[in-house]
C-alpha cells in the first residue's frame, strides 16, 4: 500500500490543530493510503506542541517534530520534507487556508503519472485588497527578474513524489523560496486551482518583515539580474554625468560659475543615491554568500517523537 505523508508547519496555531487534524483525518481515512500527518512545531510559545502531543496519544499516525526555535516556514517546510517518510510528500498550512478536501485532487494527478502538483490560490477570502494587488505586482515582477518561472498565485500547498522530494532535498541553500526551488526542478507537473478560505482561527503569522524577506529571497535566490541593472543604471549615469562635465565646462569657459550651486546639490543628491541603490542591492548578494559560507545547519531539532518513541534527540540538524 502507497505511504502518503502530510506535513504541516505550525506556529502558534493552537486553535486550528485539532479542527485540521479532523480534517485531515476525514479524507484520509476515505482513501485507500497509509498515512502520516507529521507536524513540524516552529517553535510555538502557545500549547500547540501540548494539543499535538494529546492528540498522538488516539492518532498514531500524528507526528512530532519540535524545531529548536522559529525559523520561519520555509525552513520549516524543509525540515518535514527531510524527514517525511512518504511515497508521496503533500505540503500544507494548519490553518484551513489549505482545504484538506482538495488533497484527493492532488492524489488523483500524482496516480497519472505527475511528480509535482502545485496548487494555484485563484483567490483568497477575507484578504485585503491591498495584498492581493501586492502579491500579483510581485509574481509578474519575480517573474520579469528570474530565470525560472514562479507562477502568480503558487502557494506552498503541493505534492511531491519521492524522487521530486530527493531532488529537493539536494537543495541546501539557506535562504529560501520553495516555489522558486520547486519550479525549477522541472519534473512532470499539474496544476490544481483553488480558492483559499479565510483562516480558521487566529491571525497571519506571516508579518511584513517576514514577507518582504521571502520576497527579497524569491528575487535574489534565482537571478543575477539586478546586478546585471546596477550596471546598466551606473553606465546610463555616467553618461549623464559626462554631459553635466560638459555643461560645468562650458560655463566655466563663458566665467558663470559662481551660480552653480543647484546643480551641483542636484547631481550629488541624485549619484549619492544611485549609488546606494547599487551598493543596497551588490550587498544583498554578498550577505547570502556569507550565510552559504559560513554553511550552518538549516535547523536544530529540539524533540523528535512520535507515538511510542518519547526520548529526546537534541542532536539532529538539517
Ligand atoms: N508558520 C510557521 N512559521 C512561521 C510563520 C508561519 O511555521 O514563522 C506556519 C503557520 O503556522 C501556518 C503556515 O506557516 O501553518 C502559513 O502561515 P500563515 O497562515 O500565517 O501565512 P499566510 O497564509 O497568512 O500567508
Ligand atoms: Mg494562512
Amino acid at each position: 500500500m502507497k505511504f502518503i505523508s502530510i506535513v504541516v508547519p505550525i506556529y502558534n496555531e493552537a486553535e486550528n490543530v485539532l479542527h485540521f487534524a479532523a480534517a485531515v483525518k476525514e479524507v484520509m481515512e476515505n482513501s485507500h493510503y497509509k498515512w502520516e500527518l507529521l507536524f513540524i512545531d516552529d517553535g510555538s510559545r502557545d500549547n500547540s506542541v501540548q494539543i499535538i502531543r494529546d492528540l498522538q496519544r488516539w492518532e498514531p499516525q500524528v507526528k512530532l517534530i519540535m524545531l529548536a526555535r522559529n525559523y520561519g516556514h520555509q525552513i520549516a517546510l524543509t525540515c518535514g520534507l527531510d524527514s517525511a517518510q512518504g511515497d508521496a510528500v503533500i505540503t500544507m498550512d494548519g490553518d484551513m487556508q489549505h482545504p484538506p478536501a482538495l488533497i484527493p485532487v492532488l492524489l488523483e494527478k500524482w496516480e497519472e503519472g505527475c511528480k509535482v502538483v502545485q496548487t494555484i490560490r485563484k483567490d483568497t477570502e477575507g484578504v485585503s485588497w491591498l495584498k492581493k494587488e501586492t502579491s500579483r505586482l510581485y509574481y509578474r515582477f519575480i517573474n520579469a527578474m528570474s530565470t525560472v518561472e514562479v507562477y502568480s498565485g503558487g502557494s506552498d500547498f503541493r505534492l511531491l513524489d519521492r524522487e521530486a522530494v530527493e531532488a529537493l532535498r539536494q537543495y541546501r541553500e539557506h535562504d529560501r523560496f520553495l516555489r522558486g526551488m520547486v519550479s525549477s526542478l522541472g519534473f512532470k507537473r499539474a496544476e490544481v486551482p483553488f480558492v483559499a478560505p479565510p483562516r480558521f482561527a487566529g491571525k497571519s503569522k506571516y508579518n511584513l518583515g517576514k514577507m518582504l524577506k521571502l520576497a527579497t529571497d524569491g528575487v535574489v535566490g534565482f537571478s543575477v539580474i539586478p546586478l546585471r541593472w546596477a550596471f546598466y543604471m551606473g553606465l546610463v549615469f555616467a553618461l549623464l554625468s559626462f554631459l553635466l562635465l560638459c555643461h560645468a565646462l562650458w560655463e566655466y569657459a563663458q566665467h558663470q560659475v559662481v551660480p552653480g550651486w543647484t546643480t551641483i546639490m542636484v547631481a550629488m543628491s541624485m549619484f549619492g543615491g544611485i549609488q546606494l541603490v547599487i551598493m543596497g542591492i551588490i550587498g544583498e548578494y554578498v550577505g547570502r554568500i556569507f550565510t552559504e559560507v559560513k554553511n550552518r545547519p538549516l535547523y536544530f531539532v529540539k524533540h523528535n517523537m512520535d507515538c511510542d518513541n518519547d526520548e529526546e534527540t537534541h542532536t539532529k540538524c538539517g
